[in-house]
């Protein structure tokens, strides 16, 4: 929605490594037990993956989605900006309870071609799933599973929820509540992203 409205580079790890596997690299083989269980992929991987997609797509302006989930990377990532001279303008906390999680991740479909986010319930994918935007193959992730959201939950809590007081002092946090529906939160983030912009 944010690259649609704003025209603004958006990309997110999960996405490339997903694409990495399907396409039958050595990074996708690599990482995909990684993913498909729950755990986080070491920093170095992924701090590599943004640096190089900093270089090709970062000229003007960004948002990372799923990234940085760790101290090292929010660290590294500061390094990589002030190379840059630039430094991080937001950093949107989406603020979810563990049984919206739960809800979401039970019937969530997705596009495997372009990332494209919606739900089983959502009655216009019900006799067609396919991708409204681009005509992928709108599909289950392996990694939703009840099993491997526990591993991912408790990742969460033990290596990304430390960033929220690294984001606070720096002054770059915005808690979004993030129960409510598509819109609702679009139009917060559209907000921050426009304050920003002034
Ligand atoms: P996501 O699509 O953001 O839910 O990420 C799917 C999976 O990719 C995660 O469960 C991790 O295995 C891996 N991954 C994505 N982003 C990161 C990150 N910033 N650090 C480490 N692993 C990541």
């Amino acid at each position: 929605m944010i690259t649609r409205h704003f025209a603004i580079s958006v990309t997110s790890p999960g996405a490339i490594l997903r694409r990495e596997r399907d396409l039958g690299t050595t990074l996708g083989m690599e990482t995909e037990e990684i993913s498909k269980h729950g755990g986080l992929v070491s920093d170095d991987i992924i701090v590599h993956l943004i640096e190089d997609w900093l270089n090709l797509h970062g000229q003007d302006g960004f948002v990372f989605d799923g990234f940085p989930r760790t101290l090292n990377q929010a660290q590294r990532l500061d390094g990589l900006l002030q190379n840059r001279q630039t430094s991080v303008d937001l950093a949107l906390w989406l603020e979810v309870s563990e049984g919206t999680v739960r809800d979401r991740i039970a019937s969530r479909l997705q596009c495997r071609r372009c990332g494209f986010t919606t739900s089983l319930t959502s009655a216009s994918f019900a006799d067609r799933a396919i991708c409204p935007y681009c005509d992928g193959p709108l599909i289950r992730r392996d990694d939703d599973d009840a099993s491997v959201l526990e591993t991912r939950l408790a990742e969460f809590k033990s290596k990304t929820e430390p960033l929220l007081s690294y984001y606070e002092k720096n002054g770059a946090l915005h808690r979004i509540d993030g129960n409510r529906d598509r819109d609702a939160v679009f139009a917060e983030v559209a907000g921050l992203i426009e304050e920003g912009a002034k």
